[in-house]
């Protein structure tokens, strides 16, 4: 594949997530849980152009996702999708103008095929999508990531397969949670199958997801509370054979070099190109 769409991972993580996936004829905005000011300092730091953006897709309703959505959507005429379930669930989603969407729907927006899969995660009906580009009828790039899922559900994992740049939830590492700092009842919540992926799951996954098209893993929404950037990145790399950069515990490499292991971060913005 080539690449004809970047990724720009503005935030990841409990605190807030925003990416932007830009295609050959526009942008989509996935999720907003940072300011409006802010969203648009990370874009600015990583030279990603929010001007270009033409819808804006919702997930799910936790906070994390959709803090700033109100404010953007007061400055955007756009159409913002999402399913009914997430439109109905919080009472400040419910003003928001939405369209409204399936979990399985598929969308032609910025000149990308976008097909969305549903997630399992605590919430009234959430998703996440693969982003896809044709080139003469032939698959020429594509881009998927799942985060808040508990665990991967059949959509998820064929629709998570053989994308150029595979984006994977490493919540937590298993004992960190089991000893960390959370009562009793969250930790149940984030080990659940309605909750977050660790990183032994993510690591069991990614067998049956990486193919020779995949180019970049990129682990997400990794807790700060629950895990270390080098823990999700050890455990994602051992699963494909990967070794550390010299001087990086976060980014690994195949012995071919074709194949690149790395972490977003929940307060630096990452572009994969
Ligand atoms: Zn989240
Ligand atoms: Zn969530």
């Amino acid at each position: 594949m080539t690449p004809h769409m970047h990724l720009y991972i503005l935030a990841s993580g409990s605190k807030g997530n925003a990416a932007v996936v830009e295609g050959p004829e526009g942008s989509v905005l996935v999720d907003c849980g940072l300011s409006r000011r802010e969203l648009h300092r990370r874009a600015d730091v990583v030279g990603c152009d929010l001007g270009r953006v033409c819808a804006v897709l919702v997930t799910h309703e936790h906070g994390d996702h959709t803090s700033g959505l109100s404010v953007i959507c007061n400055h955007f005429d756009g159409p913002v999708y999402a399913t009914a379930g997430t439109a109905g669930a919080r009472a400040h989603l419910t003003r928001l103008p939405f369209t409204l969407v399936d979990h399985d729907c598929t969308l032609q927006l910025g000149g990308m095929t976008i097909h969305a899969f549903p997630l399992s995660h605590d919430v009234a009906d959430p998703m996440c999508f693969r982003f896809e580009v044709f080139e003469d009828g032939e698959l020429a790039d594509a881009i998927a990531w799942a985060t808040d899922t508990g665990k991967l559900t059949n959509e998820a994992l064929e629709l998570l397969q053989g994308c150029r740049i595979l984006g994977i939830e490493a919540n937590h590492d298993s004992q960190m949670l089991a000893t960390g700092p959370y009562p009793g009842y969250l930790k149940a919540r984030v080990a659940g199958t309605r909750g977050h992926l660790s990183n032994d799951q993510a690591a069991e996954a990614l067998p049956l997801l990486v193919t020779d098209d995949t180019e970049t893993i990129v682990a997400m929404h990794i807790s700060q509370k629950n895990n270390r950037p080098s823990l999700a990145a050890r455990a994602l790399a051992d699963a494909v054979d990967a070794r550390f950069v010299e001087g990086s515990k976060t980014e690994a490499r195949t012995k071919d070099g074709l194949l690149t292991v790395c972490v977003s971060s929940q307060d630096e913005p990452l572009v994969i190109w």
